[in-house]
């Protein structure tokens, strides 16, 4: 390890210079932060040499673990041949090419082409303009409100976190911008009071035909959601909730987006998420395991309803960045789906490792604590309840989830809490004995906070 890494204070000067994204800096620094060095497989080291199974995959995104050096390779020829170029003044590099070819065959058969970005954010940012330019070149140029829904995620950047309905994102620094309306989400277990899910999940889904209705179709771009909430809690939408929604754009002439950062590359046991639901979005923002993380990219999957328009009476499409389909990346990229290609990672997920983690989850769901215990292919959700039978609440949700999650720390797991939810998404190459010991953790998880909790 060079020197520039190999400094004791690390600790020290993250405090003094870094300021870190969603964190409340002035507990960080107080607390220290951990500094995370090594990966291998499902599992992360830190500087203290813990090693930790990491149940999140970084940030829902390191598809095919760590440590694969097939991907540092073709990041290091392509460093060598080309570290950048661009691709707006009639150029194009052939990894990004390569990229935009590979990626779109294995999206739905009307999807065949991606306008690439950095980030999952810049996706989101790129499909709101699209649409709003695709509306116009067909003479609706009224129609230009997205409506969205509370508790999705879409981003951070200022269009991204307004298409978001966190109200904790909002409410710093007066978003969201205009031309955004949010409906409810399909939160069955919290929102659902005495109907059944299936009911809740039409009565859920009618809020966007009720929202078209109040707004005016001609006035309505689109609707866009994630196929399976991450951030909000992985919320797994009822059976119902899909079908209704495309019905509903379909019917009303709304363009229908299917926010694919997290669910995209596998992780339902689908190349996509709305292949796992069987629905045809007109877009599909798409970012993390395009690359499992480990070089930035991202990109929309436009339709071929939309290319058409844009291809063909557009024009110039006025939008792009510096390092859409930046060369490096876009070669991470290729090598990463090439990886999951040969080694048939979302068919295992699908067929082996999926199945087999939801019966070992969903067995957590026999714990006192454990309301509900769900998952789809290797996205899951643990919900902390006071009351299974009435489905009650923690009074401080997010300090009960937190509990949870350092005591599965301290054990060396890494799982997420969304307030009174533990979720957990593991890379798609964890081994069945890996999931046992990632349940093995959680229960000692979940009885210690269940004893501090009595306590
Ligand atoms: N959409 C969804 C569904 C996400 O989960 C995220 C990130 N967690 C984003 C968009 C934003 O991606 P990025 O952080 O790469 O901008």
């Amino acid at each position: 390890m060079s020197d520039t890494y190999a400094r004791s204070n690390l600790a020290a000067i993250d405090a003094a210079h870094h300021l870190h994204p969603f964190s409340d800096m002035g507990k960080l620094n107080a607390d220290g932060t951990r500094i995370i060095q090594r990966g291998e497989g499902v599992y992360i080291w830190d500087s203290q040499g813990k090693r930790y199974l990491d149940g999140f995959a970084g940030l829902w995104c390191v598809n095919v673990g760590y440590g694969r050096k097939e991907i540092a390779d073709a990041v290091a020829r392509q460093m060598n041949e080309l570290p950048y170029y661009n691709t707006f003044f009639g150029t194009t590099t052939t990894p990004a090419t390569l990229l935009a070819e590979k990626v779109t065959s294995h999206a739905g058969p009307h999807f065949n082409h991606v306008f690439f970005t950095g980030s999952g954010s810049e996706a989101n940012d790129t499909w709101f303009r699209m649409a709003r330019v695709y509306w116009s070149a067909v003479g609706k140029p009224s129609k230009k409100i997205v409506i969205a829904r509370k508790n999705g995620y879409h981003g951070s950047t200022v269009a991204g976190a307004s298409l978001g309905g966190m109200k904790y994102m909002h409410e710093q620094g007066d978003l969201p911008i205009p031309g955004i309306e949010h409906i409810g989400q399909p939160y069955w277990y919290g929102e659902g009071g005495e109907l059944s899910p299936a009911e809740f999940g039409v009565k859920v889904a009618r809020e966007l035909e009720a929202k078209i209705d109040e707004l005016g179709e001609e006035n309505v771009s689109a609707f866009v959601a994630e196929p399976i909430q991450g951030a909000a809690g992985v919320i797994i939408p009822p059976a119902t909730y899909w079908p209704e929604i495309a019905r509903i754009c379909k019917s009303r002439n709304i363009l229908l987006v299917c926010d694919e950062v997290i669910c995209g590359f596998g992780r339902l046991g689908e190349w996509f998420g709305h292949q796992y639901y069987g629905v045809e979005p007109d877009f599909a923002p798409i970012a993390k395991g395009l690359s499992s993380g480990y070089l930035p990219i991202g990109g929309v999957l436009v339709s071929d309803r939309i290319a058409h328009v844009l291809i063909n009476e557009v024009g110039d499409f006025n939008h792009g960045f510096t390092y859409s389909g930046h060369p490096v990346c876009a070669a991470a990229a290729l090598e990463n789906l090439r990886i999951i290609e040969d080694e048939k990672l979302v068919e295992r997920v699908r067929d082996d490792i999926g199945p087999y983690f939801g019966k070992v989850w969903g067995a957590l769901g026999e714990h006192d604590l454990v309301g509900e215990a769900v998952s789809v292919g290797l996205m899951g959700a643990l919900q902390l309840t006071t009351d299974k039978a009435s489905r009650t609440r923690f009074e401080k949700p997010d300090a009960v989830g937190a509990l949870v999650r350092n005591n599965a720390l301290a054990n060396g797991l890494v799982l997420r809490a969304t307030g009174d939810r533990m979720l957990a998404s593991p890379p798609l190459v964890i081994t069945r004995e890996e999931v046992d010991e990632m349940a093995r953790i959680v229960k000692i998880a979940l009885g210690a906070a269940w004893k501090e909790l009595r306590n």
